[in-house]
């Protein structure tokens, strides 16, 4: 069958061959484990349970997990083994459980909660390179949106990511999150019952798009929409983009920490130590899967 599920729309019958994202049916993962390092009301003290999809549809040209997202490295899993390490994931106390970058398997994970529903908060961890008819096959099954939104201008799309539509699609596609979870609910323990959180990764030399899309956010999303801001961009791949050779400097953070201070967005801002390589996590090992 032709493949629309992401805005790429290759129309790929992934069957018998792959498209854009390189991935067949079946799905493919890199890493599932408790992780720690995502924001509080999502990891809590615990961790979430983080599903890490090979693949992505969005394939940034600085992504800082190009092994699994350009290179597709990850191991087959069914269904049932996919709800079988749910489970595993959900003994071990995480708050909630994470999918990430999953959307080019949404049948198979729908046929995944349909053998078990973790009961905790499920989270859809995304580029916000979406479509909304992509994400009503979410209704009423994600408590939890985690997008990113990374690009305001389509020159910045086209350049980062071979995507000059990106604002186009994540602009409707955050809406339509914001549509289906209502406003942000939180339990007595701090987790994100249900609700939308936007990351934004500022990028050196991009941050006049920062500070458009944050004033989006303020104008667009419902009041109180919580917002994180992220300083931790580290220079992985061979870039031809000019600046992102390099991190964010002192002064491009406070730029746009401050429009996010003004704006009175809420949310979380990043610790400068978390500027380092060595929070990337690494795929592809035996550890990697619980
Ligand atoms: S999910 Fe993959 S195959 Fe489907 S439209 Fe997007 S890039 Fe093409």
């Amino acid at each position: 069958m032709a493949c629309t599920l992401c805005p790429r729309s290759c129309g790929a019958d992934r069957a018998s061959r792959p498209g854009f994202c390189g991935l067949g049916e079946e799905m493919l993962i890199a890493r599932i484990a408790p992780h720690l390092w995502e924001e509080p009301p999502v990891s809590g003290r615990n961790g979430t349970g983080a599903v890490f999809f090979s693949g992505c549809t969005l394939r940034c040209v600085y992504c800082q997990n190009a092994e699994i997202s350009h290179h597709n490295a990850g191991r087959v899993f069914s269904p049932r083994e996919l709800s079988d390490a749910l489970k595993r994931l959900a003994d071990l106390g995480v708050h909630t459980i994470s999918l990430i970058t999953a959307t080019p398997f949404i049948p198979r994970i729908l046929d995944t909660l349909e053998l078990w529903r973790p009961p905790l908060p499920l989270v859809w961890n995304t580029s916000g390179y979406e479509t909304v008819e992509t994400l009503r096959m979410l209704d009423g099954v994600i408590d939890v949106y985690l997008p990113d939104l990374k690009h305001f201008s389509s020159r910045a799309g086209r350049l980062c990511a071979g995507a000059p539509d990106y604002f186009e699609y994540a602009s409707a596609a955050l809406q339509e999150m914001c549509r289906q979870t209502g406003p942000a609910v939180y339990g007595e323990d701090g987790i994100m019952r249900r609700g939308v959180l936007v990351r934004h990764l500022i990028l050196p030399g991009f941050t006049a798009e920062s500070m458009k899309l944050l004033t989006w956010i303020r104008d667009t999303l419902p009041d109180g929409t919580p917002v994180s801001l992220m300083r931790q961009y580290t220079p992985c791949n061979d870039v031809s983009v000019p600046g992102l050779d390099r991190k964010v400097s002192e002064k491009e953070y406070r730029r746009v920490r401050d429009h996010m201070l003004a704006l009175e967005l809420p949310g979380f801002l990043q610790e400068p130590d978390s500027a380092d390589v060595d929070f990337i996590p690494v795929f592809n090992r035996e550890s990697s899967f619980v």
